[in-house]
């Protein structure tokens, strides 16, 4: 038999997943939660899921509905993370956003000069006009 804390357990991982999931679409662009915290949680969820099949084999049991649940609850684990990296890249490229040298086409930084690659020098924000881009996804 599965023991009762142990569903009890599964449960509230469940729950927990939820929240956070309804958090993160209704919080978009706070991070509440970084990615070190979504790797701990998917992490959580796939040693959860392990135990319980290991649990409901062990006992020769089987339990589709739970384990089900758990894999979906694995899957938006991954998503979550999948979310939070992407985002947290995507903050990071803001930050440090370059510019296009209108002359060459290199990358240079944002508050550059001259262009490092070709010596273009910039006057003004004119000069890369239409050439502010984030960098490369
Ligand atoms: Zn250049």
């Amino acid at each position: 038999m599965l023991d009762f804390e142990f569903l009890k357990q599964s449960a509230s991982v469940l729950a927990d997943a939820a929240v956070k999931t309804t958090k993160d679409l209704t919080d978009k662009g706070k991070h509440k939660m970084d990615v070190l915290a979504a790797e701990r949680h998917l992490a959580k969820t796939q040693r959860q899921l392990g135990a319980l099949v290991y649990s409901l084999h062990k006992n020769g049991e089987s339990n589709d509905q739970l384990v089900k649940k758990y894999l979906q609850a694995v899957a938006q684990a991954e998503e979550q993370l999948a979310q939070v990296t992407a985002e947290q890249a995507e903050e990071s490229r803001d930050v440090r956003m370059e510019k296009i040298c209108m002359r060459c086409g290199a990358e240079v930084s944002k508050d550059a000069t001259f262009c490092s690659c070709c010596g273009q020098k910039f006057e003004s924000a004119d000069d890369t006009r239409g050439g502010v881009r984030h960098t490369e996804k």
